[in-house]
């Protein structure tokens, strides 16, 4: 039995796609359709069911009752024969994480429009993605990981198939008039397709380096395999790169064979630039971490994610693991594909250690419960965020770090994380070699596989560096490597040095009041807008002009509106600053260290 799906972008100035899913032997007790609350690689309950605007069954020519049984299922009266269910999906969400539809593009993913028919998740699936009507779509395409059925060319409207409903909405679409960039790595098919005005786009560049990443990638999961001939050197036929250039975004969201990315425009190289901006390294940083995620999290992943459940939260405290990991590699694999210098790539890595080191919520929550919670902190946070929440990211790259170095210095440069990597890997290649169902990895899944391939009694400061809140130490650990760790006080933004506050992009309201600061202490809150200082007036470019005349220790009055309130705080500007770490090249390590820095950092 096959579902049989279609889609319209029917209206695409009113932003609705028209969606049908019709169901050969619908179930006799009568059919429930369910639609999931949340995508994968966004751990949030978003609720899709919402953007359903109306929705009807038919079966025999004849209207079918349908009755909603909870916030996301539905269940249509008994029927025999063919069952279809139509309806419209409000599509206006500028993210990788949901559905967009306008004159300029459409872009989807499976879980905002695709209702699975519940008893058939193992069915096979048939998708008619329709052309919009009218002139001015008619040099639309398409660009997906699905695969297109047999009379339908790769890339136009057509029949596109998938082996079953985790695949379908495990494949996001992009229509419209974008641009591609085709490259081969290791013999499999890449390209990069850029929705939204790039001038000048240098794709050659572009393509060339994301090849070199990808290659990067394969190699390291892949060692032994070198040549096309080989085949498997990446767990899928082909990859695409969907991307959306936009003026202010950044985002990406991980798939089994491509990823949905969200850039702004001027991070693209153009013809003719021939240095590597923060902008464009930030670029090339979120395509690597997304193509990482085909190995950790799509397949590799936690036991609780194998298989989702699409209707509620899905918790594992592993998080650390499959983001943190993904975020330590995917710079370090930019330094080894030769597109970050030993120097830049340092400076990232102090760059994360600055913010998780100037943040107390790395002191009250573990990673571990950072990933648990994820659902409701991470995803959700407000104002006090720094104060009571870690990042598993950043922390969990740091984490990775640290475990990195350990198990390199500890095994004499014989073994390292990617060795970890390798082995989880493995792990998943047997399973799916077997034909059996990958179980995923146990929540202490990481730490034994760690052991197992390393030697090496890992538990102790593992669990304190995941369970715990203690930061490893970091100097120790680098010293093995010839990179010597220096903290000295930020003085560079004076509001954040002086009274312990972040504002809001380009405003004067206050994003964050950080613990213990003055401006904590002299009762200044996330959301208060800043009038003025000792009188003057504050702009939103000025506060740090006017800061730079004090000095720590001295008496400001804070004048603020709170709601429509206006409000007067008394601060006493702070004579210890957070710390800012940096880290450097230590010229006068031996030549071993040397060469354990190349092994860990070069190509
Ligand atoms: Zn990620």
């Amino acid at each position: 039995m096959t579902l049989h799906y279609a889609i319209r972008p029917a209206h695409p100035g009113a932003h609705l796609f028209h969606v049908t899913v019709t169901v050969d032997r619908p179930d006799p007790q009568g059919q429930c359709f369910m639609l999931p609350a949340w995508i994968p690689g966004s751990y949030m309950i978003r609720e899709f069911a919402r953007n359903i605007v109306r929705l009807t069954a038919l079966a025999n020519d004849k209207p079918v009752t349908v009755e909603k049984i909870d916030k996301h299922t539905w269940r249509c009266a008994p029927v025999t024969g063919e069952l279809t269910l139509a309806y419209e999906v409000y599509a206006w969400d500028l993210s990788v994480r949901a559905a967009h539809l306008d004159q300029t593009h459409g872009f989807f993913n499976g879980t905002s429009i695709f209702l699975l028919p519940l008893g058939h998740e193992r069915a096979p699936c048939r998708v008619d993605i329709i052309a919009p009507e009218g002139a001015p779509y008619a040099e639309w395409k398409i660009a997906t990981g699905l695969s297109p059925a047999r009379g339908t060319r790769r890339g136009s409207f057509g029949t596109y198939v998938a082996a079953d409903y985790d695949e379908l909405i495990d494949c996001p679409v992009e229509m419209g008039r974008f641009v591609t960039g085709k490259f081969a790595v290791l013999g499999v098919p890449h390209e990069i397709v850029i929705t939204g005005a790039v001038p000048r786009l240098d794709m050659t560049r572009l393509t060339t380096d994301l090849a070199r990443i990808c290659e990067v990638q394969m190699r390291m999961f892949e060692p032994a395999k070198r040549a096309p001939r080989d085949g498997a050197a990446a767990p899928f036929d082909r990859y695409t790169f969907l991307t959306l250039a936009v003026g202010d975004a950044y985002g990406g969201l991980e798939h089994r064979n491509s990823t949905a990315l969200i850039c702004r425009r001027n991070d693209l190289p153009f013809l003719g630039m021939t240095d590597s901006t923060t902008g464009y390294r930030s670029f090339l940083g979120l395509a690597s971490h997304e193509y990482f995620h085909s190995w950790n999290v799509k397949r590799i992943k936690p036991a609780a994610f194998a298989p989702y459940d699409l209707t509620r939260e899905n918790h594992t405290r592993l998080l650390w693991a499959f983001e943190g990991f993904t975020s330590y590699y995917d710079d370090l694999l930019l330094a080894r594909a030769g597109l970050l210098s030993e120097a830049q790539y340092l400076g990232t890595l102090a760059d994360t250690m600055t913010t998780v080191m100037q943040r107390t919520g790395r002191l009250k929550q573990s990673v571990a419960d950072s990933s648990f919670d994820a659902w409701i902190k991470y995803y959700r946070q407000d104002e006090n965020a720094p104060n009571s929440i870690v990042s598993y990211y950043q922390k969990g790259a740091l984490v990775a770090l640290a475990l990195d170095l350990a198990i390199r210095a500890g095994t004499r440069h014989k073994r390292s994380l990617d060795d970890v990597m390798r082995h989880l890997w493995q792990q998943w290649k047997a399973a799916e070699a077997a034909g059996v169902p990958y179980d995923g990895v146990a929540e202490d899944g990481i730490l034994a596989a760690a052991e197992e391939v390393t030697g090496l009694k890992l538990a102790r400061s593992l669990r304190e560096w995941t369970e715990g809140t203690r930061d490893p130490d970091f100097a120790r650990l680098l010293a093995p490597f010839g990179v010597s760790l220096d903290t000295r006080p930020a003085v560079e933004s004076p509001h954040f040095a002086l009274l312990g506050i972040k504002l809001a992009a380009g405003e004067t309201r206050i994003a964050h009041v950080f613990d213990g600061t003055p401006a904590q202490e002299a009762g200044l809150s996330g959301g208060d807008v800043l009038v003025a200082l000792d009188g003057l007036r504050i702009g939103a470019d000025t506060l740090d002009k006017l800061l730079t005349r004090y000095r720590p220790g001295d008496l400001v009055e804070v004048h603020a509106f709170r709601r429509d309130e206006l409000m007067r705080f008394s601060a006493r500007l702070s004579s210890k600053a957070p710390p800012k770490l940096s880290l450097a090249v230590n010229t006068k390590a031996s030549p071993a260290a040397a060469r354990a820095r190349a092994r860990w950092l070069a190509a």
